[in-house]
């Protein structure tokens, strides 16, 4: 065949624009990239010959092999890996395949370039770092078969790529990497020996290169094995370094951080597995909602997934490990072997040990739970909104701010409860956009008055977590903004009888809300708005209006404070001249201060103008 010129993909070529142009400081990674690219196809071939044997054309020597030309210029990576044929070296080099690619290339959209290059470290933009150091890339590939199957692309990044068959003596892939002219230090043995001990010393595979022995005066060509690759997770506990755990950490997650925790077990029993699991101390960039979840899936020390979902509930997407079971069988289909029940039995466990090492950590190392939580907390609670079995374990990690907290400092469920005083009953919250904005809120009045603590919420998971949850060691979870919720009241307050006739007529001239009553929460204001017994609360209807859930408002309950001057004039007022044009005036402005401090939107704010003017005028004299 001949050779075909073909155009890279729109967004690829933006990203090679990108690599090439701003990704200078961190372009020693392209070595940690290729080679794991390396690891992977050899992993692939190694999977596929458990059930076919011939695939393999005897050479099962797995290695990915460094070859420098000092002349040329060019470094070479080769593996005997599972190679590509034609229509597989366009689809993949030719196109961004991986998600966690488009979502580096998306956040590097929004931020400065220059100011984050440790960005790529975290992401691995994969095959593409290559046009970091080399200004030509030419790879060589075959499948199994025979060595006329192999084919050729090349590229200098630009634009476009040629492809066109080659004859490949071997099976697997060569990348060959012209360097620029200022990479040439990537040809010095030491410098590729200090990177893959940097990078890739725990690949699985032997990284070689070829060195120059001496022995006894004869001098003679051995291959140099330059990385160590001990399964860290078949090793004792005991003997294995922190900075050991971190390397590996940052290998399997492209994390920079150092992990928050590390997770590292043999289960035993009827079934025996190793756990080797990382919780992370902060978000890394490239955790994300769609990425792919799960541990690393080994069997018998043989990968055979990267990324197995029924080893870990969605929750825990942050966790980054493997599983290497010794009782999985290796050799059938992944999609056979995710029904396998002793999945779910090793999930079980992992979630367990999971949730202890958490709970370890808020105990011990408070400082850094905290922090953790403030980044990847909500996963937590949508765990304890989710996972019945494991529920009151995953409450008892959630941290809170409440009345009772500074700002920044947190409580959680237990502690609270254990400040209750006697005739408190119910656990009360309020959530909203904000601690500020909660905080002003005039339904916290009487809690306040009380002494009563209040949980301050400012997540949208809260609004799902909370009602799911129905109660904790017994008392019942209440939001503030609720009108059954039990507020703390001083003796009798409201004078019923003697306001009903006037709520009654506020409530008809007031058609937006569902009823009208004295209210036993607010001490200094004069009003406020609270769900009724079905309805939302209002932050809740907001956010899923946002959602598109929800088209049209609820009514809520307007609630009128007996004790204050406004409210009590009005009701004189009422009793001196019902049909008086003020008292459906200044009534409508008592509904209005409840909107805005609801946090919503007055619907008319040309109206509600124009009624406070009249009161400022009036109040001057002026009318
Ligand atoms: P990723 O490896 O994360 O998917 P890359 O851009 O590095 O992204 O590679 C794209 C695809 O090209 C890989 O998924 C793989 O299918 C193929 N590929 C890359 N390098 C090799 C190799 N050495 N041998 C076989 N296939 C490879």
């Amino acid at each position: 065949m001949s050779a075909e010129k073909m155009e890279f993909k729109t967004e690829l070529k933006q990203l090679l624009h990108l690599i090439t142009h701003s990704l200078y400081s961190n372009r020693e990674i392209f070595l940690r990239e290729l080679i794991s690219n390396a690891s992977d196809a050899i992993n692939k071939v190694r999977f596929d010959s458990l059930s076919n044997e011939d695939r393999l054309e005897g050479n099962k020597d797995w290695k990915i092999k460094l070859s420098a030309d000092e002349k040329a210029g060019t470094l070479t990576i080769s593996d005997n890996g599972i190679g590509m044929n034609r229509d597989a070296i366009v689809d993949h080099l030719g196109t961004i395949a991986k998600s966690g690619t488009r979502a580096f290339l998306d956040s590097l959209k929004q931020q400065d370039v220059k100011l984050r290059p440790d960005l790529i470290g975290q992401f691995g933009v994969g095959f593409y770092s290559s046009f970091m150091v080399a200004d030509r890339v030419v790879v060589t590939s075959r499948t199994a078969g025979s060595p006329a199957d192999g084919v050729r692309w090349e590229s200098d990044g630009q634009g476009d790529f040629v492809v066109e068959s080659c004859e490949k003596a071997t099976r697997g892939t060569d990348v060959i990497l012209h360097l620029k002219e200022d990479a040439k230090e990537y040809l010095k043995p030491w410098s590729l020996r200090s990177l893959v001990k940097k990078y890739s010393d725990f690949i699985e595979h032997a990284v070689v290169m070829d060195v120059e022995h001496e022995d006894e005066g004869k001098k003679e060509i051995v291959e140099d094995e330059l990385n160590t690759r001990t399964a860290l997770w078949l090793r004792n506990k005991s003997e294995v370094e922190p900075e050991e755990y971190e390397a590996f950490y940052e290998q399997i997650s492209n994390d920079s951080a150092k992990p928050g925790r590390v997770i590292h077990y043999t289960a035993e029993g009827n079934n025996e597995f190793r756990v080797l699991a990382f919780i992370p101390s902060r978000k890394p960039f490239s955790l994300t909602w769609e990425e792919p979840k799960g541990l690393k899936l080994y069997i018998q020390r043989v990968l055979i997934m990267d990324s197995c979902e029924g080893l870990l509930p969605p929750y825990l997407r942050f966790v980054r490990g493997i599983v290497d079971s010794s009782d999985l069988p290796l050799n059938i289909s992944r999609e056979l072997l995710q029904k396998n029940p002793l999945l779910e039995k090793i999930q079980k466990n992992v979630v367990r040990n999971v949730i202890e090492a958490l709970e370890a950590m808020k105990n011990v190392e408070y400082d850094r739970y905290v922090a953790f939580f403030q980044d990847l907390g909500v996963m937590l609670k949508d765990g304890a909104a989710r996972d019945w079995a494991n529920k009151e374990k995953l409450v008892d990690l959630l941290l809170f701010q409440s009345t009772k907290t500074e700002t920044g400092k947190y409580t959680t469920l237990a502690d609270y409860v254990s400040r209750m005083p006697a005739e408190q009953k119910d656990i009360v919250y309020l959530i909203g956009e904000s601690r500020e904005i909660i905080e002003s809120s005039p339904l916290l009045e009487a809690f306040r008055a009380k002494d009563w603590e209040v949980l301050l919420l400012t997540e949208a998971m809260d609004e799902f977590l909370f009602p799911s949850l129905h109660e904790y060691r017994g008392k019942s979870l209440k939001p503030a903004d609720h009108s059954d919720t039990d507020v703390p009241a001083d003796g009798p307050t409201a004078e019923d009888a003697e306001y009903k006739e006037f709520l009654g007529m506020l409530k008809t001239k007031l058609p937006e809300v569902s009823d009208v009553r004295l209210s036993r929460r607010l001490k200094e204001s004069a009003s406020c708005l609270v769900a009724d017994k079905e309805g939302m609360t209002a932050h809740y209807e907001r956010l899923m209006m946002k959602m598109g859930r929800v088209e049209e408002e609820s009514k809520r309950v307007l609630e009128v404070n007996a004790s204050h001057p406004a409210v009590s004039a009005l009701l004189s007022l009422y009793a001196q001249d019902p049909s008086d044009p003020r008292i459906e005036n200044y009534g409508r402005l008592l509904y209005d201060q409840a909107v805005i401090a609801e946090g919503s939107k007055v619907k008319d704010p040309a109206a509600f103008s124009r009624r406070i003017n009249e009161l400022m005028s009036r109040s001057l004299g002026v009318v």
